[in-house]
């Protein structure tokens, strides 16, 4: 049984480079950039006004006081937009906004709260505090200078990064090309959820609705990527081995759930093994989750998530995401981290590192999200976070420990 890094390490490792494209940039949110990219000027793109108020000479203005003031002339008015077409010259003054190009000649702002429009003397300006040079002015270059590195090779595009390449004027992103996924749900008890509108009463003795490919789908559609979803797939190594067919025929990467543990009735391996592919690891020391498979046919990929929805759940969240991540070609693949202050104790009697469901509230204390066995849907449905219990031991109440974070 490997080790869950051991395991995530194997599987990364056998993840091709990315294919890439490009992508108008307002299409990259949640993206993966493919290159290193280099600011093409400066940002600001020239000195500019931090408040509303004047440009002025500092040395006009040096000392002034509300009881010593300075009167300078006003030379002109410059909006955010537009510029001043003169230098300024000793004396005078111009009105400026937040943003509005700092005229030529002029290196000090002095804010409009400290100046004064005298009613009597509208050409004149009253300032009644001083200003030290480069005062309340943005600088060319201060933020991001041409040349410098903006964006990374396997970062990916948030909100944030949109903002600053917006600014910088860039048109297209290369972007890592997001792979297919079919999602494929194996269990001849399953019956397609929703389809009835007598719940209970829909389900013959002994079956029940799926649950898994809506999680995975769910998830995947957050990270952006849409999932052929297959049809259920009945516990015979024929139907098994006609799903995978068909979900290869349409996805980089195919997400079972189910069939993949000791059982008679478990086709997963045999049937990917039928098809040509190579199973390259199988069952992983975590609790839940550890029957899970990793394989590959050709260049593509078989993720063999555990049937029971907790197990699926957890193993997508270490296993799969990571790895969808990387074929996009992100560096930095592994779960969210956070930390959150244990609200009770949480005991984890097996012999495998156990991924403990929790809540974690506003105040960043966890609490148990419930029991904690892997078909138990409450304390799923319940958690936001898992928090990893070594084998045989417990954490106390009180603790700070990491948590891996999932919405
Ligand atoms: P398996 O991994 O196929 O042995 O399934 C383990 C448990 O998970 C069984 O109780 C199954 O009924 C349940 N299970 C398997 N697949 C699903 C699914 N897609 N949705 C809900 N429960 C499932
Ligand atoms: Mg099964």
């Amino acid at each position: 049984m490997l080790d869950l890094e051991a395991a995530r390490q194997q599987i990364l490792d056998a993840l091709p480079p990315p294919a890439v494209e490009s992508v108008p940039l307002p299409d990259t949110l949640g993206r993966v950039s493919a290159a290193d990219l280099l600011a093409p000027f400066d940002l600001p793109r020239f000195d500019n006004s931090a408040m509303d108020g004047y440009a002025v000479l500092a040395k006009d203005v040096g000392q002034a006081r509300a009881e010593a003031p300075v009167i300078l002339q006003l030379a002109g008015c410059v909006a955010a937009g537009q510029v001043f077409a003169q230098t300024l010259k000793p004396g005078t003054c111009v009105r400026l906004f937040t943003g509005s190009p700092l005229p030529a000649g002029a290196d000090a702002v002095v804010m409009q709260e400290d100046t004064r429009m005298e009613t009597a003397a509208p050409g004149s300006v009253t300032f009644l505090d001083g200003a030290k040079p480069w005062e309340n002015i943005r600088l060319r270059g201060e933020d991001v200078k041409q040349g410098s590195l903006v964006l990374c090779a396997g970062q990916r595009i948030t909100p944030g990064r949109l903002g600053l390449l917006a600014a910088l004027g860039v048109k297209d992103v290369r972007v890592g090309v997001r792979p297919k996924v079919a999602l494929l749900a194996t269990g001849s008890e399953l019956v397609e959820p929703g389809a009835h509108d007598l719940g209970d009463q829909a389900l013959a003795p002994g079956k029940i609705f799926e649950s898994n490919r809506l999680v995975l789908a769910a998830w995947l559609k957050s990270s952006g990527l849409r999932a052929a979803v297959q049809p259920l797939t009945p516990d015979t190594l024929e139907a098994t081995r006609n799903s995978l067919q068909t979900a290869f025929a349409q996805a980089d990467l195919v997400v079972t759930s189910g069939g993949v543990s000791v059982g008679e009735f478990d086709f997963v391996k045999q049937a990917f093994a039928e098809l040509g592919g190579t199973v390259a690891l199988w069952r992983i020391s975590i609790k839940p989750g550890k029957p899970f498979v990793f394989g590959h046919w050709q260049n593509k990929f078989l993720f063999g998530l555990p049937g029971n929805p907790v197990s699926a759940a957890v193993t997508f969240l270490l296993l799969v995401r990571p790895a969808l991540w990387r074929l996009q070609g992100a560096m930095d693949v592994l779960p969210e981290m956070a930390t959150c202050q244990l609200a009770e104790r949480l005991v984890n009697s097996s012999d495998r590192r156990e991924f403990v469901r929790v809540q974690v509230d506003r105040a960043g204390r966890g609490h148990s999200a419930g029991p904690q066995a892997s078909h138990r849907l409450m304390s799923l449905a319940n958690a936001n976070g898992l928090v990893e219990v070594p084998p045989k031991s417990s954490i106390d109440a009180g603790t700070v420990v990491p948590v891996i974070q999932f919405g």
